[in-house]
């Protein structure tokens, strides 16, 4: 890695230019730091600037599949709400609502449970302002308040949380084992200036997951103090105010070596240095972690589900009955939509759904 060349290389985009500058000027920066800035830049980021959702734009998501997704959510949310003995207030938390399609099809079902619409203060989480601004157009008539961050939606009330491909957005620092022991993966510069991965250096309170810590050389892990930290705010806000919360996203549910960085423009996979800030940059949700976070911040965690197995025990099948008797013209396209969400090897196995709950009470789909 070496300082920019002069001049500029061309092709780079402005947010690669200004990362190219910054490189100049401080090193190499962690993949955490160059997805913070792709993703959240004010001015080039993408979700800041373009998000772009659904079969039109780069990626689609289980809500944008088919309603049958929130309408299964949104009646785990009345049950879990019945559980835990109808609390009034109680805080129904979304968090990185995206086009706010999900949390729409969810109210519809949650406005059958006598009372629960009226005990409910609808909070998203939600850090784009062009996504603020359609959650605002479909949810109009329910009142949300936004906040930038989970710790900012006020305490003192149960939750209830949902957040589905939100997990996949927070950032990772990943690590090589190297002939020489573990060096971290950074963000520099090529000879001709460009943006390129290289090694530097691993941080003096690095540890590697648990269970990776001697991997074979080229193995490549993941760590995320962000995944992590969501957790930890997640379980200490239920063990103080009880309630629940269900993640929902593509992970793995134990440890597992592996890059997972990934950049889609158009449904395409594209290389993550390529273009910053014009694709949507993702990694795996990392379950485990985030679990046992949330337990040590003094929540329980169910034994994470696959979306398949965890949909099909709410019943999602006789949903998609109900849509295609209603609606026979259909019916073709229901089934495949459900075969989206829930078969292994579409939706089913790869997306992955951890329940948070207060102790002492387990929620709906999770029981043995
Ligand atoms: N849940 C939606 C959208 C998923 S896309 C769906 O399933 O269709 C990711 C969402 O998380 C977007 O709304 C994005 O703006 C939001 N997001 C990403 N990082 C965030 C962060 N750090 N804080 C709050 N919201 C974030």
């Amino acid at each position: 890695m070496s300082p920019a060349a002069d001049p500029t290389p061309p092709g780079l985009n402005p947010l690669a230019w200004r990362l190219a500058e910054r490189i100049a000027q401080e090193g190499p920066i962690t993949a955490a730091d160059y997805m913070t800035a792709c993703l959240h830049d004010p001015e080039h980021g993408y979700y800041a600037t373009r998000p772009r959702l659904g079969a039109e734009g780069d990626f689609i998501t289980a809500p944008l599949v088919s309603q049958m997704f929130g309408e299964m959510l949104g009646a785990w949310v009345a049950e879990v709400w019945v559980r835990l003995g109808q609390p009034a207030p109680f805080r129904l938390v979304e968090v990185g609502p995206g086009d706010g399609t999900l949390m729409s099809d969810m109210l519809r079902v949650l406005a059958r449970a006598p009372g629960l619409l009226a005990a409910a203060e609808l909070w998203l989480v939600e850090s784009s302002q062009p996504l603020r601004a359609r959650q605002a157009e479909r949810l109009a008539g329910h009142a949300p308040q936004w906040a930038g961050r989970l710790s900012e939606v006020p305490a003192g009330a149960p939750m209830i949380l949902l957040a589905n491909e939100l997990l996949d957005c927070l950032p990772v620092r990943q690590f090589l084992r190297t002939s020489a022991g573990w060096a971290e993966r950074r963000v520099g510069l090529d000879a001709e200036g460009r943006l390129a991965f290289g090694l530097a250096p691993t941080p003096p309170d690095f540890r590697p997951p648990p269970g990776l810590d001697q991997p074979p050389e080229g193995v490549i892990v993941e760590l995320s103090p962000a995944q992590a930290a969501f957790g930890t705010v997640i379980g200490a806000r239920i063990a103080r105010d009880g309630g629940a919360a269900l993640l929902i996203d593509y992970g793995r549910a134990a440890p597992e070596p592996g890059d997972t960085l990934q950049a889609l423009v158009a449904h395409q996979k594209v290389d993550p240095l390529a273009c910053p800030g014009e694709a949507d940059l993702t990694v795996h949700a990392d379950f485990s972690t985030v679990a046992a976070a949330a337990r040590q911040a003094g929540a329980d965690t169910a034994p994470i589900l696959g979306q398949g197995e965890f949909l099909l025990r709410l019943g999602v099948e006789h949903r998609a009955a109900a849509l295609a008797q209603a609606r026979p013209d259909l019916a073709e396209r229901i089934g495949r939509q459900l075969a989206r969400l829930v078969d292994p090897d579409q939706m089913g196995a790869l997306f992955k759904v951890l329940a948070i709950h207060q102790n002492g009470h387990p929620v709906p789909g999770f029981e043995a």
